[in-house]
C-alpha cells in the first residue's frame, strides 16, 4: 500500500500545483423539441453540451429523454413574456400571473421535460425584469431542485435578486452564439465565449438548433483550445459553491454565481495520462474535493468526438 500512497500524494501535489482546469466553457442549446434534424445533430456533439427543452414542443419528452440517456444535462426552457409583441408559446409566464398559476405551469413543464435539473428562460424580457414576477418563480423553484440559468434577454433582469432568501442557485448566460444567423458571426461569438472562459476561468454560451449553429459547433469543437474544458452549467454552480466564502463574511445570502477565479490555470496541467491519474488517485481519496475537481477537468478535456464528421 506504500507505493500507491506515495503516488497519490505526488499526483495530488502535482495536480494542485497545476491549479486544475483553465477555462470552463458551458454550452447550452435552447429551443429543443421542434427541429428533430438539427437537434439530432446536436445530440451527436460531446455530451458536455447541454440542452434546454421547450415544454410544449411536440418532441419535448422524447428529446429530453434521449439527451438524458446520453448523460447530457437537461434544462426546462420555460417561456416567459417578452416586452416586444411576438408569437408566444402556450403557458408563457407573465408578471401578473398568480403564484398558483406559475406553480401549475412549472409543474406541468417538469412532467413534460423529464430529467431536467435546471431551468432557463425562453424570451422573457418583460417577465425577468419584473422583481415581483420573478419572486413568484423563485418561490416555486425553491420546492424543486432546479437551478436557474438566466438567459439574460434583458440587461436589468431581476432573477438573481428574486432568488435572495431561497435555495435557488442562479447563473447567467454571457454569450449568445447566434443572435445573427450568419455563420461567420456565429464563429466570432464562439471565439468570444472561448476567450471569456480563458480570461475569467468560465463562460456560458447559449445557442439554438439552427443549421449554421450546428455547422459552427461541429467545426469549432474539434479545434477547441487545449486549455478549454467543456462543462455542464451545474458544474460551474458546484465550483462556485465549493469556493463560497464562509458564513458571516458579508457574502451574498445565497449561491449567486458571479464568476471570478473559479478554475484559473496558472501552470500547464502535468503530463500525466488522465486515466492512470484518476485510477491511482481514486484508490485512496475518491470522495475528496480534489478528485471531483480533477475528474471534472479530465472529463471535459477528452470529449467524445467520435461521432463528429
Ligand atoms: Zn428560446
Amino acid at each position: 500500500m506504500l507505493l500507491p500512497r506515495i503516488l497519490v500524494s505526488t499526483l495530488a501535489s502535482l495536480l494542485i500545483s497545476g491549479s486544475a482546469c483553465a477555462g470552463k466553457l458551458a454550452l447550452v442549446i435552447d429551443d429543443f423539441g421542434y427541429r428533430p434534424k438539427e437537434e439530432n445533430q446536436i445530440l451527436k456533439l460531446p455530451v458536455a453540451i447541454s440542452v434546454a427543452v421547450l415544454p410544449d414542443a411536440p418532441l419535448a419528452t422524447q428529446m429530453a429523454t434521449r439527451a438524458h440517456q446520453q448523460g447530457r444535462e437537461v434544462l426546462i426552457h420555460l417561456p416567459m413574456a417578452p416586452l416586444s409583441k411576438q408569437p408566444l408559446e402556450k403557458d408563457t409566464l407573465r408578471p401578473d400571473m398568480s403564484l398558483d398559476e406559475i406553480r401549475r405551469i412549472i409543474h406541468n413543464a417538469s412532467l413534460k421535460v423529464p430529467y431536467a435539473i435546471g431551468l432557463n428562460n425562453h424570451m422573457g424580457s418583460a417577465m425577468t425584469s419584473s422583481l415581483s414576477g420573478m419572486q413568484k418563480v423563485m418561490q416555486v423553484l425553491d420546492h424543486y431542485n432546479y437551478y436557474f440559468l438566466d438567459s439574460m434577454t434583458i440587461g436589468n433582469s431581476q432573477a438573481s435578486q428574486a432568488a435572495t432568501g431561497t435555495r435557488v442557485r442562479v447563473i447567467k448566460r454571457r454569450v449568445f452564439l447566434d443572435d445573427s444567423p450568419d455563420e461567420a458571426a456565429i464563429r466570432q461569438q464562439f471565439t468570444r465565449a472561448v476567450r471569456l472562459a480563458q480570461r475569467d476561468g468560465w463562460a456560458i454560451a447559449i445557442g439554438h438548433p439552427h443549421p449554421n449553429t450546428v455547422r459552427v459547433l461541429q467545426q469549432m469543437l474539434t479545434t477547441l483550445p487545449g486549455d478549454i474544458t467543456l462543462v455542464r452549467p451545474s458544474q460551474l454552480l458546484n465550483d462556485a459553491q465549493r469556493l463560497k466564502p464562509p458564513p458571516h463574511s458579508g457574502a451574498a445570502p445565497h449561491d449567486r454565481f458571479t464568476g471570478g477565479q473559479i478554475c484559473r490555470l496558472r501552470q500547464p496541467l502535468p503530463a500525466v495520462p488522465p486515466s492512470r491519474a484518476l485510477a491511482v488517485v481514486s484508490e485512496s481519496v475518491a470522495a475528496s474535493a480534489l478528485v471531483q475537481n480533477v475528474k471534472a477537468c479530465f472529463s471535459g478535456l477528452h470529449p467524445d468526438f467520435s461521432s463528429l464528421k
